[in-house]
């Protein structure tokens, strides 16, 4: 098994700007943010709303790369998003979900493995995502089977989802606390920093000013 903070670097090296990513609530946004990707993502989606969220990015522009790194614990919380995306199936979505196992949120104080998930017993993501209609769907256990994944997905169809199995605890993660993000924002912040990010992407207005 690996890391998911060594993941999520390797990660970081094979998106380019103007695809968009969307990562839940935890350790995944903690981590994401120090890429310094932070201010052109959409971070720290409330519990199961990652894969949701992203799915209605990917309709709305559909010319566009949109990229869900999710998790186990949040995906698990909100599963009947990915019948919407079995439904769907926006060529441009790709779903990565890094899976400990564990409802392990990387929060202070939380350098040992916290409740398990359903992935620690017999749940398996990739078949869930298959019985869906995801027909892209692969799980990775390696460093280099994850960049292989990854670089298929973002060079092909969608919607491809990929289960990257991590170790329960990542010391890094553990360390990576909301005060240490690189652009120092909350998540009112983020949601205008990442609109911003939006429009000038597609050269459209998507924030106004009221009448009065
Ligand atoms: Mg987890």
């Amino acid at each position: 098994m690996v890391k998911r903070s060594e993941l999520i670097k390797i990660f970081a090296s094979m998106v380019t700007d103007d695809m968009l990513v969307l990562t839940p609530i935890g350790a995944t946004s903690n981590l994401w943010e120090q890429t310094g990707r932070g201010s052109t993502s959409l971070t720290s989606l409330s519990l199961g709303m990652c894969t949701p969220t992203a799915l209605g990015l990917a309709l709305a522009l559909p010319h566009r790369k949109v990229i869900a790194l999710d998790s186990d614990g949040n995906l698990i919380l909100n599963l009947c998003g990915l019948g919407t995306v079995g439904n769907e199936k926006p060529r441009n979505l790709t779903i990565v979900v890094f899976d400990n196992g564990n409802y392990l949120s990387g929060g202070p104080g939380k350098g040992k493995p916290g409740m398990p998930t359903a992935t620690a017993g017999n749940m398996d993501l990739e078949a869930v995502a298959r019985g869906c209609g995801i027909i892209e769907a692969t799980t990775v256990r390696s460093e280099a089977d994850f960049k292989t994944a990854v670089e298929k997905a973002l060079k092909g169809d969608g919607p491809s989802f990929i289960v990257a199995k991590v170790d329960q605890v990542d010391l890094r993660e553990s360390k990576v606390f909301r005060e240490d993000r690189g652009p120092g924002q909350d998540t009112r912040e983020n949601k205008y920093s990442f609109v911003r990010h939006v429009e000038r992407l597609e050269n459209i207005r998507i924030l106004k000013r009221g009448a009065s």
